[in-house]
């Protein structure tokens, strides 16, 4: 159960009652919240004097319900870009797999800059599937995505492999995103709970809609409101592409939960021919973000090279996406 706490109760005593009813005090639009294990269906009379307003659930999903927030959450990443909301928002997100040297990622920063696109996208810490495969940049790497954050006023997103490097995450970027192999990790999601920082958290390729949303309550319920999903593709029985895009399970998001959702097609398919399509069908779904990988020469890229887009079909891409945009209602950030 949420529970909406009179205003004039403060937060000492809030934590009191937290402790009582073995609930997670959490902060939402200016009021304190308790949120107790969903098992709790009924207000007690010795705790209805401190309560405004409550609000039932029927599983584990709560503070990400579409029953406690009727409309998706505003995510603010910078002053100027925003998605969900009221926004009509997409915001396009491009860069490559991986930060491979300062002249690939001065190129890729460069593509933004000249398109318009706002955030770039790039991992220093990869969760790869094989140890001899490369492993990212890591620090070195996040430096000089903060680089190109400073010269060109791009903002940042880089994802988190475990605990160790959140903060250093946190410290060199704007968005924080936990891989979909990470959906699962306790360490890193607590960590993310702790900042206010925006998190983009990518469903697991194994996972159901349901343990995915459970993931996002982690981070919401331990203090961090502003959570991104990110629908990536799920591991089906179709091997001919790399996984399957689960637009059905995005349509389902839309409909029972508050928070933002963007889509990424390049892990999806895994092959740049598929890419450009996909994407459209993406943004035709009216999404709040699309995260698609680029590459300067895709074919000597360090890691998923299959899939990256080269600066021309990238940029075709881009330009087609804004008819579509316009047919659903959504403006392209
Ligand atoms: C990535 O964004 O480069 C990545 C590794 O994605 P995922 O976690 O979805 O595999
Ligand atoms: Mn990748």
């Amino acid at each position: 159960m949420i529970l909406r706490v009179k205003n004039t109760i403060d937060e000492k005593k809030a934590n009191e009652l937290g402790k009582e009813l073995d609930a997670f005090v959490v902060k939402y639009d200016g009021s304190l919240l308790l949120v107790t294990p969903t098992k709790l269906k009924e207000v007690s009379e010795k705790h209805k004097e401190f309560v405004s307003e409550s609000f039932v659930f029927n599983d584990d999903i709560q503070l990400a319900s579409k029953k406690f927030i009727p409309h998706t959450r505003e995510i603010k990443i910078s002053d100027n870009i925003s998605i969900g909301g009221k926004t009509n928002n997409t915001v396009v997100i491009t860069g490559p797999c991986s930060v491979e040297s300062e002249e690939q990622i001065e190129q890729s920063a460069q593509l933004c800059v000249k398109l318009g696109v706002q955030i770039i996208r790039a991992g220093c810490f990869k969760p790869r599937t094989s140890p001899y495969s490369f492993q990212g940049m890591g620090l070195e790497g996040l430096k000089l995505l903060d680089k190109m954050r400073s010269k060109y006023g791009l903002k940042v997103i880089s994802e988190v492999r475990d605990s160790t490097h959140v903060q250093d995450i946190i410290q060199y970027s704007d968005i924080v995103q936990i891989g979909a192999k990470s959906m699962y990790d306790h360490g890193i999601l607590k960590a993310c709970a702790k900042t206010n920082k925006p998190v983009l958290l990518k469903r697991g390729f194994g996972t159901t809609l349901q343990e995915f949303v459970q993931s996002a309550e982690f981070i919401l319920s331990g203090g961090n409101e502003n959570v991104i999903l990110c629908e990536r593709g799920i591991r089906t029985f179709e091997t001919k592409t790399r996984f399957t895009l689960d637009l059905c399970g995005v349509a389902w998001l839309k409909e029972h939960t508050n928070l933002p959702i963007i889509l990424d097609p390049s892990h999806a398919i895994g092959y740049a021919y598929g890419v450009p399509d996909l994407t459209r069908a993406c943004m035709a779904m009216g999404c709040d973000g699309l995260l698609i990988e680029t590459h300067p020469n895709p074919s000597v890229a360090k890691s998923d090279a299959s899939q990256q887009l080269n600066f021309d079909q990238f940029t075709k891409l881009y330009e087609s996406l804004k008819s579509i945009a316009t047919a659903v209602n959504k403006n392209i950030i």
